[in-house]
């Protein structure tokens, strides 16, 4: 007969093995962030130099000349 309790400690190890790998895949996004406007991945070397960037490269010429263009 299954011993309930080694089943119960296998359904633990595996939520614990699933949690831990959930917080590793957190760090290792970490500091990633997506774009406001079209919700991709702001680029790694965009966040390097623009920490505060909320739109990636595209949108953000898109929204620039759009201001350029408003402006004139
Ligand atoms: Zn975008």
């Amino acid at each position: 007969m299954m011993d309930l309790l080694d089943h119960a400690q296998l359904v633990e190890e595996e939520d614990r093995r699933r949690a831990i790998v959930a917080r590793q895949e957190m760090l290792r996004g970490c500091g990633r962030k997506n774009c406001m406007a079209c919700g991709d991945p702001i680029g790694t070397d965009r966040l390097a130099a623009m920490p505060n960037a909320v739109r990636c490269l595209r949108c953000q010429e898109g929204r620039e000349r759009w201001n350029r263009r408003k402006g004139q």
